[in-house]
């Protein structure tokens, strides 16, 4: 048998009032912690709150930062902001992974079926776990629609397109429609109490709270040992949209977007789950050619996103969805229907 790897264990000998000979042992090795924003030379709570408003809340997001945006945050020299980058780089560790390791990670990777096979072979089989797919498009485009077929298509066991496990759906807009569920369910015929309780719906109230809410899965998995295999989050952006207004608040809107997704994306890759998000399109009045609407959040939720579908209304009652900038796919476009009974081809 091979021999196990004995742990370091540290003795410390001392002896009590008594004169008693007494050990302490530590059995776990104290390990490196994790260094945080209180770490970085110069910084306080006050300079720590200034930094979390705007997003940068750990170590990584100071280490990436322009001198600038700490300055503007902060209100710090440039020496000291400088300083700030140079600790907070040199306190990352090179987290490089081989090829074959990613591969291997990889192949744990599972899609799950949107329900129509058109719009499930652009999109490489479905939804893919680990990471983000975001689904934008005008109102009525069947956004909501297409997050109710997925919760129900997540619990499908895999060989039918499913993720064999439980979704979280958090709620921004009082989209979500238990019916709908169980009429879905029902076409698939599967027991429709099982179906809805296996979907975990928060609404979130306000972009804070729809932030937290992100936060929280890591608890339904850890603590609660629920299998989550999709988290749903329709609207992604409405929060944020309505309650930053006016370019000042931009920035801030920008951040906030940005450390939300983050949160998601983080948990997908490490939970192998798969994360979906619907996002609104807003007129371009200058736009002369092409179409004439764009994606809400810009370039953060674009960044973000790991797979990006536009759906809009097509002919007779259709819906086309169409794949922009896909790293590893071909663009192209798919149409599907919304029925009564969920996502189907055409
Ligand atoms: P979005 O979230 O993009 O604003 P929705 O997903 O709410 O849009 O799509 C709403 C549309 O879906 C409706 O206009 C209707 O065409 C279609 N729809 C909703 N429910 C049903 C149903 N039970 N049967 C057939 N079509 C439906
Ligand atoms: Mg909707």
């Amino acid at each position: 048998m091979e021999k196990k790897e004995q742990e370091l264990i540290s003795v410390t000998i001392d002896k009590d009032e008594n004169g008693e000979i007494v050990t302490m042992i530590e059995d776990t090795p104290k390990k490196k912690e994790a260094m945080s924003l209180y770490d970085l030379p110069g910084v306080g709570p006050a300079t720590i709150e200034k930094l979390e408003i705007v997003g940068f809340t750990d170590i990584m997001s100071v280490a990436v930062a322009t001198p600038g945006e700490l300055i503007d945050a902060t209100g710090m020299s440039q020496n000291a902001v400088k300083k700030l980058i140079a600790a907070a780089r040199n306190s990352l560790e090179m987290d490089f992974e081989t090829g074959d390791e990613l591969l291997k990670r990889r192949e744990n990777i599972f899609r799950i079926t949107t329900g129509s096979k058109a719009v499930d072979e652009l999109l490489g089989g479905g939804i893919e776990s680990g990471g983000i797919t975001e689904n934008f498009g005008e109102f009525g485009s069947g956004k909501s629609q297409m997050a109710h077929q997925l919760a129900i298509s997540a619990q499908l066991p895999r060989e039918k397109g499913g993720g064999n496990g439980v979704a979280v759906w958090i709620d921004t807009e009082n989209t979500f429609r238990p019916e709908r569920i169980k009429q879905i369910s029902k076409a698939y015929g599967l027991n429709e109490t099982e179906t809805l309780a296996n979907i975990k719906v928060a609404k979130a109230y306000n972009s804070d709270h729809q932030m937290l809410l992100g936060e929280k899965i890591e608890d339904l998995i850890k603590k609660q040992g629920l299998n989550v295999k999709l988290v749903i989050v329709d609207s992604l952006t409405a929060h944020f949209r309505a309650e930053f207004v006016g370019r000042g608040s931009l920035a801030e809107r920008q951040q906030k977007i940005n450390k939300h997704m983050h949160v998601l994306s983080k948990l997908a890759d490490l939970h192998n789950f798969a994360v979906y998000v619907t996002n609104q399109v807003m007129a371009k009045p200058d736009t002369f050619f092409g179409d004439p609407t764009a994606a809400i959040g810009g370039h953060i939720v674009a960044h973000n996103s790991h797979t990006r579908v536009y759906i809009r209304k097509g002919k007779k009652g259709t819906r086309v969805a169409k794949l922009i900038d896909s790293p590893c796919l071909a663009d192209g476009e798919a149409t599907f229907r919304v029925t009564e009974d969920g996502i189907k081809d055409v």
